[in-house]
């Protein structure tokens, strides 16, 4: 008899591979599309000082009606429409466990963030994929032609998209809404760099379901955040899915805090959007490499001369910690810039240009 027990385990699971990160840490760390500006000390304290007044001992609120209330009020959309996550991972996941069973279709373009394609694998759904144009911009005929083509339940697109930074036109996201009835889920989780949001159109389509986090522009990745905007009756569904208590109350006082305190973030969006668009310049300039223009608070770039791991690597020598993509469909010539603090793209740009240096050196051997 075998003893093996990973024979336990789903085929499909044993056949994909984890979400990972490599474990690397360095002084310039821009891989990760974090916010470089922390929340200020005074809310942070203001945070702590909460949190020390309350008996840790105890469960967290079983629905985070405050937290849900300020999402509601700062969103422009229904509270009971209003789901609140730790991350918005944890609501993709929630989403996807009521949604996807065995042989579901689910368009998903490629590439994208990684997750969407993971977990509707490991519950047994075929992830169909939706192909970017030729400058990595979104094909919008192409999602509703395979929307159609599937009679798929679901379409996730991620808007602006990571790790290119394009995104759809709301007049596109009206079309796969009104494109029979399936789910269309837009990713906003780095809508405030792009200044836009389809969160207007709930109330025409109940089958839109937008996704947001705090942890790239409300700078609160450590504390893990995410909320969901849907019609109140696919809220109350995805619900089920959700794990009791799943937001710590720490978390919630910072979310709400973060949320009170919005001028001081918005005044660091401007200020990434502002350094975004400078980073870009910068590389556009520089000979050997494609710009694709990004929407987010990250670029990404391609290569033309230069191998993009080897460039990954001299940078990182250099203290600084870029995304690498390139095992990502298409991207094998690409990698992913975070925009950092001004001093911080400082030094990306500098060890970048001795990269490419050592890159041709290399080639002239
Ligand atoms: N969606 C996208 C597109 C992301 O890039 C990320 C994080 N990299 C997430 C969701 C997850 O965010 P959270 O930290 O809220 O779980």
């Amino acid at each position: 008899m075998s003893r093996d027990p990973l024979r336990h385990i789903k085929p499909v699971v044993r056949s994909i591979a984890a979400y990972t990160l490599a474990a690397r840490e360095a002084p310039v760390k821009i891989n990760q599309n974090e916010n470089p500006f922390d929340l200020p000390e005074a809310l942070k304290r203001r945070v702590m000082e909460m949190a020390l007044s309350r008996s840790w001992s105890r469960y967290p609120e079983f629905d985070p009606k405050e937290l849900v209330e300020a999402l509601a009020t700062a969103s422009g959309w229904r509270a009971d429409g209003v789901l609140a996550g730790n991350g918005s991972n944890e609501l993709i996941e929630a989403l996807l466990l009521v949604t996807v069973g065995e042989g579901t279709k689910v368009v998903i373009p490629e590439p994208t963030f990684t997750l969407y394609a993971l977990l509707t694998r490991i519950l047994g759904g075929d992830v169909v994929k939706a192909p970017l144009g030729p400058d990595l911009e979104y094909d919008c005929a192409a999602l509703l032609r395979l929307r159609r083509e599937h009679a798929a339940p679901l379409t996730i697109v991620c808007s602006p998209n990571n790790p290119t930074g394009g995104m759809l036109t709301t007049a596109e996201v009206r079309a796969l809404c009104e494109d029979g009835d399936g789910l269309v889920v837009i990713d906003e989780a780095y809508h405030e760099f792009s200044g836009e949001s389809v969160v207007p159109l709930l109330s025409e389509y109940p089958n839109l379901v937008v996704l947001r986090t705090f942890s790239k522009a409300k700078a609160l990745a450590g504390l893990r955040v995410g909320y969901l905007l849907a019609s109140p009756e696919l809220v109350r569904e995805i619900n089920k899915a959700r794990l009791p208590y799943n937001i710590n109350f720490i978390s919630q006082l910072a979310a709400i805090a973060a949320l009170e305190d919005r001028d001081a973030l918005d005044g660091t969006v401007a200020e990434l959007v502002s350094l975004r668009d400078a980073l870009a310049a910068r590389l556009a300039d520089t000979p050997g490499v494609r710009v694709f223009p990004s929407r987010a608070n990250f670029i990404l770039i391609e290569l033309s001369h230069a191998d993009p791991k080897a460039v990954f690597e001299s940078l990182y020598r250099d203290g600084v910690l870029v995304r690498d993509v390139t095992s990502y469909p298409r991207l094998g010539r690409c990698l992913r810039i975070s925009v950092g603090s001004p001093d911080e793209n400082a030094r990306f740009l500098s060890g970048f240009a001795r990269a490419l240096e050592a890159a041709a050196t290399l080639e002239k051997r």
